[in-house]
């Protein structure tokens, strides 16, 4: 859109020359998210390092029109961090730091744009009483949890392995301070577990920065259990990993993560260096955590076992020790980035279902991926019934990156079609506003729009995305 001098002049004399970027080649960098699909360039990046900042960047904005786009380290799958129509990108990066751990109240208060991972870092810092105090982390833990933020977790309301127990980013966050597009400065919820009245701190999170910016958060955080069991199961069709994950969970037993991989995504892994001694003749692998006392998790554990063998595991290994753990793990969270093993380019699709509809989901996904002569590998969030399968395409061959979003496409509404939706975690963003419309009414979209248009009447925040118009 193009902003004038006066304002850019403005926007320096709020947060200094050395926090601000207006040239096109720097620019460059802030034109992209995570997902590579789509681009959009701002016209200028603000990196303020304070609440008040933050709302005197936003009132420039109010007061001359122009859209705000909130940012955090911009690993977004969705085109959700993009600034669509131009304008101001407020990156969180310089507000990134842990204010307050307060592990009587069990929560942890932070700015905007500190790092998940420092979050739990910073917990186990924290001098405990080891073994009467096992010590606190946050567990809503994304696999970018390394690299992304609490503002962009928040604002996306990010999933993880661990949130099949502990729910996802929003069931983890007790308080938030925001801005609002006219520059105030409001605070909702805070350290008690539950406050009266509308939910707001729920509205705002995974609103996609369309509603406010984000500046602090107050987290709620969970303390170790005595001991964590990992099992490993590798199994010769995909239907029966699905069948285990059924009967896992009808079992009654409710582990902290339940994940799936399949061949493909093995594969990739162990290609690399990443490798965690993850079985690759494999149709599927399951990997699951169980924690509890001593005594309890090793019971979980043993039930578990038994499941998975007699639902058709070849194998089923129970981790020796915590390093070993560690390296399956570790594998699993590198699992999308292993995708460059196997393929030039890939598309990271992300959709949910009902858990009990998973054989039928993988049987179709694999149809879909044969009508378009694809490779799609499977890794999800077993638990939480969360797909996300990464079709694999080659962007030099002409017209294989628009087939490739036709293909995704088809999963996901094959995903709304089995009763689940259009997306677990990644947001519904800019790459997925054309679907939302699968799920909801005129009216039900009417009602979001009006929630919006209560925090946002100017429609400055982050437009373009979640709806259609
Ligand atoms: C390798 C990889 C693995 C991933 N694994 C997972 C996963 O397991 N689970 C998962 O949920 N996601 C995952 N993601 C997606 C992504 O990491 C998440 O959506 C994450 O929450 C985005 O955080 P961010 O700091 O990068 O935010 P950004 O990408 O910068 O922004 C995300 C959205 O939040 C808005 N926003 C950011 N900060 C603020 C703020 N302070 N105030 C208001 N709005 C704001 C942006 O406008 C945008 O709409 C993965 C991505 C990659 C690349």
């Amino acid at each position: 859109m193009g902003l004038s001098k006066a304002i850019i002049e403005k926007l320096i004399s709020i947060v200094g020359e050395s926090n601000i970027i207006t040239d096109d080649v720097e620019l460059l960098v802030y034109e992209a998210d995570g997902s590579f699909v789509y681009t959009a360039k701002p016209d200028v990046v603000v990196f303020p390092r304070s609440t008040e900042e933050v709302t005197r960047v936003v009132r420039v904005a109010w007061e001359n029109r122009v859209p705000i786009v909130g940012r955090g380290s911009g690993t977004s799958l969705s085109g959700g961090a993009l600034p669509i129509e131009g304008g101001i990108v407020i990156s969180l990066a310089r507000m990134n730091r842990v204010l307050e751990l307060d592990v009587e109240n069990e929560t942890a208060t932070v700015e905007a744009g500190v790092i998940n991972l420092w979050v739990s870092d910073a917990l186990a810092k924290l001098n405990y009483q080891y073994p009467i105090d096992p010590g606190y982390y946050f567990p809503a833990d994304p696999g970018s949890q390394r690299v992304s933020t609490i503002g962009g977790n928040i604002s996306h309301n990010a999933g993880g392995v661990k949130c099949f127990k502990y729910g996802v980013t929003v069931n983890n966050v007790r308080g938030l301070k925001v801005v609002l597009p006219n520059g105030e400065v409001r605070s909702f919820g805070g350290k008690v577990v539950e406050s009266p009245g509308y939910d707001v701190v729920g509205i705002i999170s995974g609103s996609e920065g369309t509603m406010a910016i984000v500046t602090e958060a107050t987290l709620r955080i969970v303390s170790n259990y005595e001991s964590v069991k990992t099992i490993l199961a590798a199994f010769n069709s995909v239907e029966d990993a699905g069948l285990a994950v059924s009967r896992i969970i009808s079992a009654g037993i409710r582990p902290v993560a339940l994940e799936f991989m399949d061949r493909i995504a093995v594969n990739a892994i162990e290609a690399g260096p990443w490798g965690g001694g993850l079985p690759t003749d494999a149709e599927a692998i399951l990997l699951i955590d169980v924690e509890g006392s001593e005594p309890g998790a090793n019971s979980e554990a043993n039930r578990m076992i038994e499941i998975l063998k007699s639902s058709g595991a070849y194998m089923v290994k129970l981790a020796k020790d915590r390093a070993e753990a560690n390296r399956w793990w570790g594998a699993r969270k590198q699992a999308f980035g292993a995708m460059g093993f196997v393929g030039p380019n890939y598309i990271t699709g992300d959709g949910t279902i009902p858990r009990k509809k998973l054989p039928e989901a993988l049987r179709r996904i694999r149809e879909v991926g044969n009508k378009y002569g694809f490779r799609i590998a499977n890794v999800f969030h077993a638990g939480d019934g969360n797909l996300h399968p990464l079709i694999l395409y080659d962007e030099r061959k002409p017209g294989e990156r628009e087939r490739a979003l036709q293909a995704e496409d088809e999963i996901l509404r094959m995903c709304v079609e089995i009763g689940g939706t259009i997306t677990g975690e990644h947001g519904v963003g800019y790459h997925k506003k054309h679907l939302i419309g699968l799920l909801y009414t005129d009216y039900e979209l009417n009602v979001m729009k009006k929630v919006k248009s209560v925090f946002d009447p100017l429609g400055i925040m982050n437009p373009g995305k979640i709806f259609p118009q």
